[in-house]
């Protein structure tokens, strides 16, 4: 019989540099590429993802299909799917590139043991870290806990593998096991299909993630260091729900920046300023490793004192709400919130904004945030939604000291100047000129009136002053032990 090996696909919906994949085709004769949709390990996947997940396996099947390849799904517990796949396959060999969070990890060991006992080869393979989080330490032999030694340390010393190529064929099986139909999986919003803003402006997939870096390089890597915190422009690379669900892998992006440069020296400064952001997703994920409930504990424990608002009371929910649909009466907040409702992503600068309103203005608990934007990001990941709420919360590793508490309107000001962010995404404010189109409660009645706004009714009313709500985070902190 020939032998067999099932490549157990995770994070990882791509056929180019894929190490669990090759690994298996190197050693073995067939090859069945597998997707379990486990819901009984860790944290559930938000909706914005899910959408994601199906049109990624979509695209990861068709990619196989073009291999004479595909892709078998199963949905339950990955160990009882597993051994029923090797019980109706015969397969040898279970290959897999690794996940960081704590669910998966103990639950890759356990099947990793189970395995080995049934003389069963499983192997597992860096396929989405530039460096595995347990390689960086410190002198001391410590964890990073700040950002820049960790990043000149990683750069320094990275020594990376070229990128491996596309297989030339997936040796498929020939007797093919059964697998459940995408559909049936119900990863797509129905009733109602709010995904319409994602699909006008996603394309999902390795081939997609690939152009999309190229487009990024040959377009905007060169103004990259001041674009990027223009959340109008399309300055930034849009790569984060590629990188998330592994279309595109960071040695890839690292090898493809690194050619850019050379070719381009004298503006190869953008592209190195982009790289050092890989190296915070690298960072997130090494503090993910140490610190598994970064989702849900401080990673600072003065925080835990911190009087967080009680959302429970009618007040506190009531802004909560607003701050989620986007009507908090900050626009710049209410353009970022209504750009993540409908395309399921939102710009860094203006997650920033946002995040810090909800905490600092709102004094609402981080995790109520970090939670609602996995539910609605696309490229909401354990480690980066995590580790970037407890840096705006100050809560977390090297993160942004608690007492700089943004201004709202001078972040708009500054960023979007022209307030073409906020009028794409607040409509009702389109009108407003510059001058007040980040506070438009200082307008003059006639300048509101010839605006068509009307506050309290065609748009809110700001929740909370800013300098009240800046002197009671305040004082707030001061409590903190
Ligand atoms: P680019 O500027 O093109 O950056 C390239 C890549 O670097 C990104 O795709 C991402 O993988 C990585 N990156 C960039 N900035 C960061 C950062 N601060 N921390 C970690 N990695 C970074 N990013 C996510 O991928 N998933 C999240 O769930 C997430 N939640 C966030 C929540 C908050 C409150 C904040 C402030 C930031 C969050 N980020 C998250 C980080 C960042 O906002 C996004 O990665 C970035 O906006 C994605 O757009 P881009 O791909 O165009 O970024």
């Amino acid at each position: 019989m020939p032998s067999l090996a099932i490549v157990w696909f995770r994070r990882d919906l791509r056929l180019s540099d894929n190490p669990a994949l090759m690994a298996a085709l190197a050693t073995h004769q067939t090859v069945i590429p597998v997707y379990i949709h486990d819901e009984t390990c860790g944290r559930t996947e938000g909706g914005a993802s899910l959408w994601w997940l199906h049109h990624s396996l979509t695209a990861l099947d068709q990619s196989l299909k073009r291999k004479k390849s595909r892709l078998i799904l199963r949905r339950g517990p990955a160990a009882e799917c597993l051994h029923d796949l090797i019980k109706q396959t015969g397969a040898s060999a279970v290959y897999w590139n690794r996940l960081y969070d704590e669910p998966s990890r103990e639950r890759d060991t356990a099947i990793k043991t189970a395995l080995k006992k049934k003389n069963i080869t499983a192997e597992s393979f860096n396929g989405s870290l530039l460096k595995e989080p347990w390689e960086m330490k410190t002198k001391t032999g410590n964890e990073y806990r700040v950002f820049t030694p960790f990043w000149k340390n990683m750069a320094a010393d990275i020594n990376l593998d070229p990128p491996l190529p596309v297989p030339k064929t997936v040796r498929p099986a020939i007797n093919w096991p059964t697998s459940d139909a995408l559909d049936d999986w119900r990863l797509l919003p129905t009733k109602p299909d709010w995904a319409g803003g994602f699909r006008e402006m996603w394309r999902v997939g390795e081939d997609a993630a690939a152009e999309r870096f190229d487009d990024f390089l040959e377009a905007a890597v060169t103004a990259y260091p001041d674009g990027r915190d223009r959340p109008a422009l399309a300055a930034t690379s849009r790569l984060s729900p590629h990188l998330h669900f592994g279309e595109i892998s960071p040695r890839q992006v690292w090898q493809r920046a690194k050619i850019y440069m050379a070719a381009h020296k004298a503006t190869a400064g953008g592209a190195l300023a982009y790289l050092r952001e890989i190296g915070w997703r690298e960072f997130s994920y090494h503090l993910l490793f140490h610190a598994p409930s970064l989702a849900t504990k401080n990673w600072n424990t003065r925080f835990d004192s911190f009087p967080w608002a009680k959302v429970t009371q009618v007040k506190n929910k009531k802004n909560l709400e607003a701050w989620q649909k986007g009507q908090t009466g900050y626009p710049i907040v209410d353009a970022g919130m209504r750009e993540l409702w409908t395309t399921g992503w939102m710009h860094n600068r203006v997650r920033m904004i946002a995040a810090s309103f909800l905490i600092k203005h709102l004094m609402i608990d981080w995790r109520h945030g970090e939670q609602w934007f996995w539910d609605t990001l696309v490229d909401a990941d354990p480690a980066n939604n995590a580790a970037s709420w407890q840096w705006v919360a100050g809560s977390g590793a090297d993160a942004s000291p608690y007492f700089r508490i943004f201004n709202p309107v001078l972040q708009g000001e500054k960023f979007d100047s022209d307030g073409q962010y906020v009028r794409r995404w607040v409509p009702e404010l389109a009108t407003m000129p510059n001058k007040f189109i980040h506070h438009p409660w200082d307008a003059p009645a006639d300048v509101l009136k010839a605006a068509g706004v009307v506050l309290g009714k065609t748009y809110p009313q700001p929740l909370i002053d800013h300098s009240l709500a800046r002197a009671r985070a305040l004082e707030a902190y001061g409590q903190t032990k």
